[in-house]
């Protein structure tokens, strides 16, 4: 599983500027798709090799009693329990406050490891500041400039250091895809997962070795075997399964990069929140293949189910790669249909994409649209291969390919989509100018 990395500090430290530093190789890829926004409290980082989950615990004060202060405590409170590294970071240029004193009392007590970072270090007395840190007593402090960048790669290098990097093995094929099902409390995830497993058909049953491991769970349906992946502390409970935890981000999160495929559960009586859009924002960012499932299509009428398509297609834009279906996981209508998304979509993930007819697909979409002159130089695509799979990347080269704008690029997914029928897995494209 991907390491989760919380920050952890007072207001004005730096937590969200290291955030979108983390976050950043991530940004391009979503940039621009309608609809959507980021959740600017979760992310996917990439260093080198190695992926892992921010969590910014911004606002978090350990000492609130109540009003929202209290719930963003209990928020913070919850993502350290489920942290894997806790980055506690300081102002370099302020020195050690009271605040920090109380934050560095209550990280001691996480029962995690927790780093102790000194932000805004650029141009500072380093051994100064060590020693003024030193008093929180929580080791050696690491100097890093948000800002700037200084010390940022290093520090993510070192604190991720003790994990396993994941090989990102093939998943085998006999086991099928590795599917998570995922969406906010009481749309009813628990609820689909035992029409879908029913009891029969659950072919093994691991317990986690470890707290890190998910809990997966091999079943059959339809003669094809899928592993289902556990989110939010799904447990088995006698013969069903039942979400027995409270909701955890960051436990779906995982839940999703962990998968092949996600299955993001709607409730068609509420109107789609900003947690249903960042969920899915979140897939489209790990590049999962998704199936939606807009659940309880059982409880509304025509007037809720109209309003909901208008809200789908002004909220959720930016999922226009994959299927929704309606659905009932109560009285079990419309699971074979999600299923067969779920194997489409999949396949669609981990097609291969031979370089003639990609090159051909490439060829034709620019003869019914060219791409718009910039400046003096007419971009000129000459070829495209596959660059790699799960999600699909498509690399074109060409000339004059550097300022192809977004409006183009999502034209030219659609007709590879189209024409190597990939619904249901978002495309990455990549342009290479060779001089
Ligand atoms: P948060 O409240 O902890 O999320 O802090 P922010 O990320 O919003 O940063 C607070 C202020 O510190 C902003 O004005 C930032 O521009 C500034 N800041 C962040 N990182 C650095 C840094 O590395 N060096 C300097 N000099 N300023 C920084
Ligand atoms: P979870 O928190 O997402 O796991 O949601 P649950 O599976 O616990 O379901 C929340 C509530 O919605 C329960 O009362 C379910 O009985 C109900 N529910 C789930 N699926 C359906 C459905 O398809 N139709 C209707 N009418 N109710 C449903």
């Amino acid at each position: 599983m991907k390491p989760t990395i919380v920050l952890v500090g007072r207001p004005n430290v730096g937590k969200s500027t290291l955030f979108n530093r983390l976050t950043r190789t991530r940004d391009a890829l979503v940039a621009d798709q309608p609809g959507l926004t980021r959740d600017r409290h979760y992310g996917i980082g990439r260093v080198g090799d190695r992926d892992y989950l921010v969590v910014d615990t911004a606002g978090f004060d350990p000492v609130a009693k109540d009003g929202i202060m209290h719930e963003m405590a209990r928020q913070a409170e919850q993502a350290i329990a489920e942290a894997d590294v806790l980055l506690f970071l300081v102002d370099g240029r302020a020195g050690r406050t009271p605040h920090d004193e109380n934050i560095a009392a209550r990280l001691r007590r996480a029962g995690r490891p927790v780093h102790l970072v000194v932000n805004k270090a650029e141009g500072i007395d380093r051994a100064m500041v060590a020693a003024d840190f030193h008093a929180l007593g929580l080791g050696d402090p690491l100097p890093v400039s948000a800002a700037h960048g200084d010390g940022v790669k290093q520090l993510v290098e070192l604190v991720l250091a003790p994990f396993p990097t994941d090989d990102e093995k093939e998943h085998s094929d006999d086991e099928g895809p590795k599917v998570a099902i995922v969406g906010r409390p009481n749309v009813g995830k628990s609820t689909l997962v035992n029409t879908l497993l029913g009891e029969e058909r659950v072919i093994a049953f691991d317990m986690p070795g470890t707290t890190r491991d998910a809990i997966s769970i091999p079943f059959e349906r339809g003669g094809k075997r899928y592993t289902l992946i556990d989110t939010a502390g799904l447990r088995r409970r006698g013969k069903v399964f039942e979400a027995v935890e409270k909701f955890s981000v960051i436990k779906t999160l995982q839940a999703v990069q962990e998968c092949n495929v996600v299955v993001l559960v709607l409730d068609a009586a509420q109107d789609i929140s900003d947690q249903d859009a960042h969920i899915a924002g979140f897939a489209l960012e790990a590049g999962r293949a998704l199936v939606v499932a807009i659940n309880k299509w059982d409880a509304v009428d025509n007037y809720r189910r109209d309003r909901l398509e208008t809200d789908i297609a002004r909220k959720l834009a930016f999922l226009s790669f994959a299927r929704f279906h309606r659905i009932s996981a109560l009285k079990a209508e419309g699971i074979v249909g999600l299923l067969k998304s779920v194997d489409a979509a999949y396949s669609a993930a981990t097609a291969n994409l031979a370089t003639p007819r990609l090159t051909r697909a490439l060829q034709q979409a620019v003869a019914r649209q060219a791409p718009p002159r910039h400046g003096l130089a007419r971009p000129k695509m000459r070829y495209a291969h596959q660059g790699g799979m799960n999600p699909p990347v498509i690399v074109i080269h060409g000339n004059a390919l550097d300022d192809i704008p977004q409006s183009y690029v999502r034209y030219l997914e659609r007709c590879f989509m189209d024409a190597f029928d990939l619904k249901g897995t978002p495309l990455r494209i990549q342009f290479r100018t060779t001089q």
